[in-house]
């Protein structure tokens, strides 16, 4: 397996990130996961542009679109394989112990994984804890995710695949790795991005070819909810058949399957949309 780092690519048994890189010690550095198919990345100009508002987030000088996609372009060649996630992580480099950045520059890796298509259907949970929808991180797609890793297990624990939280007000928000939309007298909902949810490219894809609508919804409206349904990068659209004990039997619901329907076809038709 080959990945990028250093500006070329290494054998990953052999590659090496300093121990005193702040995206390990303090967590300061931003990521994107991004669906290739048959070699050839999905939504890359999308996941570009959040690459560089999330690095202007956080402060850090914004990447080299050439270079992220000559990168992803040759791990791509060095490792075919049919469904793959490129993983991208940029962080603040190598630099002294504590919170301040050094002189050095950032770190940029890009590696590949293999995935395969998620089960049409799956089940979620809902956790305790809230989503700041107002805080210095919000809507930015850092590498601090051990929050998202604590739910994720618990949601593991509970035989679900995904979390998901309520923001400060007690609107519903995200989950831990996707964004989360609700079917109500037919018409398709999705928090709006001031929940404090990052602003899903599977989400604005599915928002813009549904016609799903931007809504403040409380989190008991999984209670109601005719249909609810995820999307990320990795799951597409995919349905959810049961929301902490509530059943919803025949998932994927009408609307749900119509939506997944656009998406598989839209998606295929246009890989940089
Ligand atoms: N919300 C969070 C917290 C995520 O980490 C992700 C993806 O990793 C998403 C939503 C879905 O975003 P996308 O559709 O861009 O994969």
């Amino acid at each position: 397996m080959k990945i990028w780092l250093d500006g070329g690519l290494q054998d990953i048994e052999s590659a090496r990130v300093s121990v005193f890189d702040h995206g390990l010690t303090v967590g300061d550095g931003i990521f994107e996961t991004v669906k290739a198919v048959d070699g050839t990345p999905f939504a890359l100009t999308r996941h570009l542009d959040r690459l560089t508002r999330s690095a202007r987030g956080l402060g850090l000088p914004d990447p080299d679109h050439d270079e992220v996609r000559r990168a992803c372009a040759a791990v791509l060649d060095a490792n075919p394989m049919p469904l793959g996630r490129l993983r991208i992580t940029y962080t603040g480099g190598h630099g002294p112990l504590g919170s301040d950045r050094g002189e050095h520059g950032p770190t940029l890796v890009v590696a590949l994984g293999e995935t395969r298509r998620r089960p049409d259907s799956t089940a979620v949970i809902t956790v305790p804890w809230t989503r700041n929808e107002r805080g210095a991180l919000t809507g930015l797609k850092t590498t601090s995710y051990a929050e998202n890793v604590v739910a994720l297990a618990r949601a593991h624990e509970q035989g679900a695949s995904e979390a998901l939280f309520a923001n400060t007000v007690g609107q519903l928000c995200e989950g831990t790795g996707s964004n989360v939309f609700v079917v109500l007298d037919g018409e398709i909902h999705t928090p709006p991005v001031a929940s404090g949810c990052l602003a899903g490219i599977t989400r604005a894809l599915t928002v813009e070819w549904t016609g799903a609508k931007e809504s403040d919804l409380p989190l008991d409206v999984l209670e109601r909810a005719d249909e609810v349904f995820l999307t990320s990068t990795l799951r597409d659209v995919q349905a959810v058949h049961r929301v902490d004990g509530r059943e919803l039997p025949g998932a994927p619901g009408p609307v749900t399957a119509k939506a997944m329907r656009i998406f598989e076809e839209r998606s295929g038709d246009d890989l940089d949309p």
